[in-house]
């Protein structure tokens, strides 16, 4: 910057230092040239006036001739005023003459070529004779000319003043042109040091301003291509870096399907109260690193500029109740009261990318309840229409330890965390916030916060959505039976209650356990109670527990929802408490299987255990810890499976026999899990088959679609989920 000031001084220093000399040289000419003009006047004056003086002598002579041979009175007196007229004349120019020979101090200059004429003469200069001549003519004027006053005005006399008057006006001529030369000469000289000037200004002014432009524009031009570099680089490093994130991301996700599954398979070892909660912690651990991995990868796909949405119908109540419900555990857990309402004309079915809707609501909910200390969670939910497009608003108020003014701003930049404190206190990488928003940007929607600083935070999200593309009708088919569902969180009850009707089921909700009691004591009977663990005063285990006790054989069956799965596995042995348990979001299909055998005497339906033969599955896992945690969780669920460790390895275990389903992973050596299902498809094996894999993309989805896998699961996997996944499709087939 300095350098570039001093710079831009030096130039203008410089061309205003060429402008001055430009104008003196100009100034200089114009002078000149009035100064050569006034003197070509002056030098044509002169000589003027001394040819006069030729005519004035001889007017002179003519008037004393005709004084000297006088005609008449009157004419003799206008002759002699005549006379004087010419002699006053003759006397000025002669004194215009002398005085123009004068030149400085000295009084004439000798060096003019008049000058000789004038003075130096022989017998008397003719100075001397001018003079003589005009007192003469003056003593002719007067009447009282002197004797030899008439030899003066002879002929021969005047022919020789004549002549010698000529000489002067040559001399005088003769000088003008000399003082010509001079000046063309001096012209002549002035041009020449103009172009001096201007040579001089190229050479030592110009040109070096010439050669530091356009040293400067090379040095700012170096300093382009080095800040191009630059940029590259820096672009190259970007790229990489999130090549880099992305390729961690993903590499971290197999060691740690193999921690998940080793924890859970330790879970089920092992039910001492100590060891289950060293493994919970474990388990809560894990899935925190997972969550950082994933926002780390999310924000790898910022930083390439690669969000893109995957709209497709889905169920926006289920979506809500599946967000809701374990955050309302956790603010339970925490002490918190935690309440949603939730506007009547929320619709069951609309389009838009559920999976990102889905996170940015987690984020506000985890945020909401992670920095609320005591109070509330409140969770408003409307759906309005705006602008001519439905929009989903979600309101997330809390009374935690709010932001102040000065940071609210700021926390939806990545990596910003409001303070120290929070930082100690609290967990998170400062990521969440700064996904949603580019999220929401993205889908055309608004995320913003309002906060009071120890008074809490209110998060505002607005997403569009749309209607449905393809027809969601769901064949109501009556069933006998009565429901009832007991759950505190408005969501859940809309939900399950929505799910429960749509089977066909004839449905009454409940808040509350109190609620549930008091119908039953009014003679209300249900076929089945549906029941949230975690509930303000009576909770899910106190109520079943109340349920079995009070009524005995006439007792309702009781299912267990809850959000937690420690929760739902603390009462897995207890068979007399809870006939079913559901991990939210509630399978549909398992559901609507159990909710049949209700009206069946024997109430126990089967179980993958109690199959009559085990349903066989291939798995196909090159990488041992995991291999051996898939086949522990499959075999405990009731399956058999056998393990081979490529795609080449599984064509031909599934030549010589036969199997349910197909269990692959991806990227293996020998064959991956691509070609292999693709060459299972192309010799006409229709076994289903389900990627295992670590890699999270959506490419990655459509690519296992693409070679005709019926579902990807992402390492790393959880047990109910892999469960789940593996009963639904041997149903199916
Ligand atoms: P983090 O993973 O650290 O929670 P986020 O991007 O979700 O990252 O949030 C950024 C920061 O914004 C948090 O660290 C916290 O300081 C502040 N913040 C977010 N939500 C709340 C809230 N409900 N109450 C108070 N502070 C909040």
């Amino acid at each position: 910057m300095q350098h570039l000031q001093s710079v831009t001084h030096r130039l203008r220093f410089r061309y205003l230092l060429a402008l001055g000399m430009i104008a003196l040289v100009i100034g200089i000419s114009v002078l000149a040239s009035h100064y050569v003009t006034y003197l070509q006047a002056s030098d044509a004056k002169t000589i003027n006036i001394a040819g006069m003086q030729r005519m004035l002598s001889q007017k002179i002579a003519l008037n004393v001739h005709r004084l000297q041979a006088p005609q008449q009175p009157t004419s003799v007196a206008s002759t002699a005023d005549a006379l004087r007229l010419a002699i006053n004349r003759f006397e000025q120019n002669h004194q215009f003459l002398l005085a123009s020979l004068s030149s400085g101090e000295a009084r004439y200059d000798s060096q003019h070529p008049a000058y000789p004429l004038y003075f130096v003469g022989d017998p008397d200069p003719l100075e001397q004779r001018v003079r003589d001549y005009i007192s003469a003519a003056r003593r002719w004027a007067s009447g009282d000319p002197l004797p030899q006053d008439r030899g003066m005005f002879m002929p021969r006399h005047t022919e020789k003043l004549l002549g010698d008057l000529d000489s002067v006006v040559s001399a005088f001529e003769h000088q003008a042109q000399l003082r010509v030369k001079l000046l063309s000469w001096g012209q002549w000289a002035l041009l020449l040091v103009a172009l001096m000037v201007l040579s001089g200004q190229y050479l030592y002014l110009f040109r070096p301003i010439e050669r530091q432009i356009s040293d400067n524009l090379a040095s700012l031009d170096k300093q382009r291509q080095e800040a191009l570099e630059l940029e590259q680089q820096a672009n190259q490093a970007s790229i990489a870096k999130s090549q880099f994130l992305a390729t961690m991301s993903h590499e971290l996700r197999t060691p740690l399907n193999g921690i998940f599954g080793m924890v859970e398979l330790a879970q089920l070892e092992s039910r001492t109260g100590t060891r289950q909660r060293y493994l919970n912690q474990a388990l809560k651990s894990g899935r925190e690193l997972l969550h950082l991995i994933e926002e780390i990868l999310d924000i790898a796909h910022i930083e390439s500029g690669k969000l893109v949405l995957k709209n497709n119908d889905f169920n926006l109540p289920s979506l809500l109740d599946e967000c809701l419900a374990p955050h309302s555990v956790e603010a339970h857990k925490k002490g918190l009261q935690f309440t949603s309402q939730q506007s009547d004309n929320v619709p069951e079915w609309v389009y838009g990318d559920p999976i990102r809707i889905k996170q940015v609501l987690n984020n506000l909910l985890s945020n909401a309840v992670k920095f609320t200390p005591q109070g509330s969670v409140d969770v408003d939910i409307q759906y309005r229409t705006d602008e001519g497009r439905d929009w989903l608003h979600i309101e997330v108020t809390d009374t935690g330890i709010g932001i102040d003014k000065a940071n609210l701003t700021r926390i939806f930049e990545r990596f910003t965390q409001v303070d120290e404190r929070s930082q100690r206190n609290y967990q998170g990488a400062g990521l969440g916030l700064a996904i949603c928003k580019e999220w929401v940007d993205v889908m055309g929607g608004k995320l913003s916060a309002t906060s009071i600083a120890g008074k809490g935070s209110r998060f505002t999200c607005q997403i569009p959505l749309g209607s449905p593309k393809a027809e969601h009708l769901e064949g109501i088919i009556a069933r006998e039976g009565r429901i009832a569902i007991v759950d505190d969180l408005d969501s859940s009850r809309r939900y399950l209650g929505l799910i429960v009707e749509q089977l066909g089921f004839q449905c009454e909700c409940f808040g509350s356990a109190k609620a549930l009691l008091g119908a039953l004591a009014s003679g209300s009977r249900f076929d089945a109670v549906l029941i949230d663990q975690h509930m303000p005063d009576v909770d899910g285990i106190s109520l079943a527990e109340r349920l079995r006790d009070q009524y005995h054989g006439q007792c309702p069956l009781r299912i267990l929802v809850s959000a937690s799965d420690t929760a739902l596995s603390a009462y897995a042995e207890d068979e007399t408490l809870f006939w079913r348990r559901y991990l939210k979001p509630v399978d549909t299909a398992q559901l609507e299987q159990d909710l049949r055998l209700l009206r069946r005497e024997d109430k126990e339906p089967a179980t993958a255990k109690t199959r009559s033969s085990e349903p066989r599955i291939l798995l196909v896992e090159d990488n041992d810890i995991n291999a051996e945690v898939v086949l522990n969780m499959l075999q405990v669920a009731g399956f058999f499976c056998q393990r081979v460790d490529n795609g080449e390895e599984a064509l031909s275990a599934l030549e010589k026999a036969s199997f349910d389903l197909v269990l692959m992973d991806i990227n293996m050596p020998v064959m991956d899990g691509l070609q292999a299902c693709k060459a299972m498809r192309g010799r006409g094996d229709t076994t289903p088959v389900v990627a295992l894999t670590a890699n999270a993309y959506d490419e990655d989805i459509e690519r296992s679609r693409s070679v005709g896998m019926q579902a990807h699961l992402v390492k790393p996997v959880n047990r109910e989920h892999l469960i789940k996944t593996v009963n639904r499709l041997i149903e199916r087939s």
